[in-house]
C-alpha cells in the first residue's frame, strides 16, 4: 500500500471537482484524485448552456432567476441557497469569460444567451433568454477551461485512480483509499479536508443519458459510512432521450424553437403548459410525453414522440406565436443557423438514427437524467449529517453528488453547470480555510484494511452470480418501478425486489482475477453503490406519500404542503435497512412574516 499526504484531497475532476481544486489550491497543496482522465468527466457531455441572469438579450435579473429555480423546484429547494446561487452566477459566468471559456457572442461581443425550460421574464411569463451557452458544448468548454487553469496552479492530478472509501478517525475526515487502475494497487491518501464530486448515478435506469462511470461511487461511500443522502426520490427524467438509446438531445433543441410532436402531428405542450409550451420545466414535459404515449398518441402507438427542429416547422410556429427577435423583428431561422448553434446535436443524430435535424425529425422519450438529491451540504460545501444539520469536519461535497438543496424536487436547465461552479468555488474557499486553521489529525490505524478486504472479498469470491445479469435486473425493476409515474405497490415491490438483488450480489463471481485493468472488479464494486442507492431511492419515494416535481405519484397527485415541505434523509443500516428523517426546507420571510415565494401551484 502507497501513502500520499496532501491538505486539501479532492474526489472528482469534473466541473465541481476542478472548480474546487481551482480555489483550494490558490493556498494549500491541493491533488485530485479522478477514475477517469478529467476531461473525460460527463460534464464535458454538457450541452445546452449555463444559467445566469447576465441579461445580455433583453431585461434580466437573478431575482427572477431565484423564482423561478424556487418554482422549478416545486418549493423543495431552500430558498437562501437559491438566492445565493443566482446572485454569484453573474460574477462566475464573467469568472469563466475570463478564464478564456469561449462562450457563444451576440453581434456587439457580449455573452449569447438563450431560452431554456423553466426560465423566464417574470412579469410576462415568457421564455427569457439566459442560457449562457458555447454552441451545444458547454460543458466540454468549461472542463476544459478549468482542467487548463488547475495545471496552471500546480494541482497534483492522480488520473485513474478509483476511490474505494472515506477514511474518518475521531470524527473528522482525515483522507481516503483509492485503487490504481492500471496496476491494482491501493494507496492511502492522508488530507486535512476531503471533498467529493463524483457526479450522479442515473446507470441504474435502463434508458438513460448518463456515462457508464455514473455509478454514483461517492454517495455509495458517503452512505456507507453513516452519512444520510437527502431527497433521493426526487431524480429527473430529461424528456428528450434518443429512443431506445437515451443519449441527450438537450433542450438548447427547443430553446432555438424546436417543438414535441404526436402520432397526429399535435403540438402537444399547448395543451399541458399554454404559456411557455415545450419549455415547460422538464418534469413537466416528461409527464406530459408519457400522457400522450398512455392515450395512444406516441408515435406508431409506441413509446417515443418525434422531435422537430427543422426550420419550417419551427418558422410555422414562431409565426403562430408571434415570436420576436429582441429588437422588435419577427424571429425566423434557417438551416444554417441551426448547425451553427447545435453542431453536435446534428453529429449525435447523424452517427446514431442516420438523419440530419433540419431535414427530419427526431425520435424521442423521457431519459433518467439527474439526480436532484445527494449527499447534504450547505453553501461552504460542508456535509451535513443530521437532521440538526451537523458538518462532520473536514468533509465537503459539489456539484452532482451532493445536494444543497437548490434543484428541490426539479432542477431546471442550466442551473447544473452553475452549481458547479458556484458551489466548487465555495467549497474550494472554504476547504483551504479549514485546511490553514487546523493541525493534522492522524489516520485511523486500520487505514485501508476495510476497503482491501472488501475488493479481495469480490475478487475471490465463487458464488453463481454474474454483475451483468444483476445490473440488468436493476435497470429494469428501476424503469419498471420507480420511473416517471409512481404507486406505493410499484415502490414497495422495487424495494423487495432491490433487497433480494442485493442478497444475490453476496454471491457474485468475476472471471479476471488479476491486477492489471481489472475493469471487472470495478464494475463489479460499482453494481454494489447502484444497488444500495437504489434501495435509499425506492425506500426514500416509498415514504412520499404526495406528487412533487419530479416524483409524480399516481396514488396521491397532489402536492401536499401541509405534511410534505421537508426533506428526507435516509442512513443505510449496517443491517441493511433504511432509516429515514425528515428536516424542513429553508423558505425566506418578508418582514412582515409572510413567504417571499408564496407556494402556489405551478403552472407553466
Ligand atoms: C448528457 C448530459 C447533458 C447535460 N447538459 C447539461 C446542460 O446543458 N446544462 C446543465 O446545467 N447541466 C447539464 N447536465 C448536467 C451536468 O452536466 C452534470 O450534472 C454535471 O456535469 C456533473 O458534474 P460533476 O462535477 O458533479 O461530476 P462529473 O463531471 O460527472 O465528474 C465526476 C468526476 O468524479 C470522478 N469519479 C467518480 N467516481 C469516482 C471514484 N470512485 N474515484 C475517483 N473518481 C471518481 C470521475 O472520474 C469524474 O472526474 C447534463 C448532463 C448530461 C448527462
Amino acid at each position: 500500500m502507497q501513502y500520499h499526504k496532501h491538505e486539501a484531497v479532492i474526489v472528482g475532476a469534473g466541473g465541481a471537482g476542478l472548480m474546487a481544486a481551482l480555489y483550494a489550491s490558490k493556498s494549500v497543496d491541493t491533488a485530485v484524485i479522478s477514475k477517469l482522465y478529467p476531461t473525460r468527466s460527463h460534464t464535458g457531455a454538457a450541452q445546452g448552456g449555463i444559467g445566469a441572469a447576465l441579461a445580455n438579450l433583453e431585461e434580466d435579473h437573478w431575482e427572477w432567476h431565484a423564482y423561478d429555480t424556487v418554482k422549478g423546484a416545486d418549493w423543495m429547494g431552500d430558498e437562501p441557497e437559491i438566492e445565493f446561487m443566482c446572485r454569484e452566477a453573474i460574477d462566475v459566468v464573467i469568472e469563466l469569460e475570463h478564464m478564456g471559456l469561449p462562450f457563444d457572442r451576440t453581434p456587439e461581443g457580449k455573452i449569447a444567451q438563450r431560452p431554456f425550460g423553466g426560465h423566464t421574464n417574470n412579469i410576462t411569463k415568457k421564455p427569457v433568454r439566459r442560457a449562457a451557452h458555447a454552441a451545444d458544448r458547454t460543458g466540454h468548454m468549461i472542463l476544459q477551461t478549468l482542467y487548463q487553469q488547475c495545471i496552471k496552479n500546480h494541482v497534483h492530478f492522480y488520473d485513474e485512480f478509483q476511490v474505494i472509501d472515506l477514511l474518518i478517525n475521531d470524527g473528522k475526515a482525515v483522507g481516503v483509499v483509492a485503487y490504481e487502475i492500471a496496476t491494482g494497487e491501493l494507496h492511502v491518501f492522508h488530507a486535512k479536508a476531503v471533498l467529493f464530486a463524483t457526479g450522479g448515478f442515473g446507470r441504474m435506469w435502463k434508458i438513460t443519458s448518463n456515462a457508464h462511470s455514473y455509478t454514483g461511487d461517492g454517495n455509495a461511500i458517503a452512505a456507507r459510512r453513516g452519512i444520510p443522502q437527502q431527497d433521493l426520490e426526487f431524480f429527473q427524467f430529461h424528456p428528450t432521450g434518443i429512443r431506445g438509446m437515451g443519449i441527450l438531445i438537450t433542450e438548447g433543441v427547443r430553446g432555438e424553437g424546436g417543438v414535441l410532436i404526436n402520432n397526429e402531428g399535435e403540438r402537444f405542450m399547448d395543451r399541458y403548459a399554454p404559456t411557455v409550451k415545450d419549455l415547460a420545466s422538464r418534469d413537466v414535459v416528461s409527464r406530459a410525453i408519457y400522457l400522450e404515449v398512455k392515450a395512444g398518441r406516441g408515435i406508431n402507438g409506441e413509446d417515443w414522440v418525434w422531435l422537430d427542429v427543422r426550420p419550417e416547422t419551427v418558422n410555422y410556429y414562431f409565426e403562430r406565436d408571434d415570436i420576436r427577435n429582441p429588437d422588435g423583428t419577427p424571429r425566423r431561422i434557417d438551416a444554417d443557423y441551426i448547425r451553427k448553434k447545435l453542431p453536435d446535436i446534428a453529429d449525435f443524430t447523424k452517427t446514431y438514427l442516420g438523419i440530419d435535424p433540419v431535414k427530419d425529425p427526431m425520435p424521442v422519450q423521457p431519459t433518467a437524467h439527474y439526480a436532484m438529491g445527494g449527499i447534504p451540504t450547505n453553501v461552504h460545501g460542508q456535509v451535513l449529517i443530521d437532521e440538526k444539520e451537523t458538518p462532520l469536519p473536514g468533509f465537503y461535497a459539489a456539484g452532482e453528488c451532493a445536494c444543497v438543496s437548490v434543484h428541490g424536487a426539479n432542477r431546471l436547465g442550466t442551473n447544473s453547470l452553475l452549481d458547479l461552479v458556484v458551489f466548487g468555488r465555495s467549497a474550494g474557499k472554504h476547504m483551504a480555510a479549514y485546511c490553514q486553521e487546523v493541525d493534522w489529525a492522524p489516520l485511523p490505524e486500520d487505514a485501508g484494511q476495510e476497503a482491501e478486504a472488501m475488493l479481495e472479498y469480490i475478487r475471490n469470491n465463487d458464488g453463481s452470480e454474474q454483475v451483468a445479469q444483476l445490473k440488468t435486473e436493476l435497470q429494469q425493476i428501476m424503469t419498471d418501478n420507480v420511473s416517471v409515474f409512481r404507486t406505493q405497490e410499484l415502490l414497495d415491490e422495487a424495494i423487495e425486489k432491490i433487497q433480494a438483488l442485493r442478497e444475490r450480489y453476496k454471491h457474485i463471481s468475476i472471471q479476471d482475477k488479476g491486477k492489471t485493468f481489472n475493469t471487472d472488479l470495478l464494475q463489479a464494486w460499482e453494481l454494489g453503490n447502484l444497488l444500495d442507492l437504489a434501495l435509499l431511492t425506492a425506500t426514500s419515494a416509498a415514504a412520499r406519500t404526495e406528487s412533487r416535481g419530479a416524483h409524480a405519484r399516481d396514488d396521491y397527485p397532489e402536492r401536499d404542503d401541509e405534511h410534505w415541505m421537508k426533506h428526507t434523509l435516509a442512513w443505510l443500516q449496517p443491517d441493511g435497512s433504511v432509516k429515514l428523517a425528515y428536516k424542513p426546507t429553508r423558505r425566506i420571510k418578508n418582514p412582515d412574516g409572510t413567504y417571499k415565494y408564496p407556494a402556489i401551484k405551478r403552472v407553466y
